[in-house]
């Protein structure tokens, strides 16, 4: 899926998640929940994150795309380091906008292998990334945003 719609994606399920701490720091839950929603594409060599952060570029040379950063590990690695480290709610943040990219791309037909490398199976759906099925989904992401938000 596109940047903006993993950052909508991403805003919303912080909006839905953030009551539900007990930090007051729900703000800066929020944009780590945003900013790691596009993490897992590092290893897409033209995606939004790497055009961000030049570095994290050199994953795509090492990593296929929807591979190891598209697996369930990643986000439990942060949230073990940050829990080990008392970073708990950077940690979580960065964990739950992780996972909120996962299950976006869950819809797609390309899909996600949660359990790579130690699985084949993946989860997919009938979206093509780019077509007019991911722009209504955007829009409809953005409804629900305003509707969170608002009410
Ligand atoms: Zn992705």
């Amino acid at each position: 899926m596109l940047g903006r719609t993993h950052m909508a994606i991403g805003l919303l399920v912080a909006l839905i998640v953030a009551p539900l701490l007990t930090s007051d720091q729900k703000t800066l839950f929020v944009g780590l929940v945003v900013f790691a929603s596009l993490l897992p594409d590092i290893d897409h060599r033209g995606s939004k994150i790497n055009r961000l952060l030049p570095l994290t570029k050199y994953a795509a040379r090492f990593f296929r795309h929807r591979g190891f950063f598209h697996s369930i590990f990643p986000p439990l690695i942060i949230l073990g380091a940050a829990y080990f480290y008392d970073y708990f709610l950077i940690g979580q943040a960065i964990a739950v906008g992780y996972l909120s990219h996962l299950l976006s791309d869950s819809f797609t037909k390309l899909g996600v292998n949660y359990l790579y490398p130690l699985s084949q199976f993946r989860v997919m759906g009938f979206i093509e990334v780019g077509t007019i099925w991911e722009s209504l989904l955007f829009a409809a992401v953005v409804m629900a945003i305003a509707t969170v938000v608002f009410l």
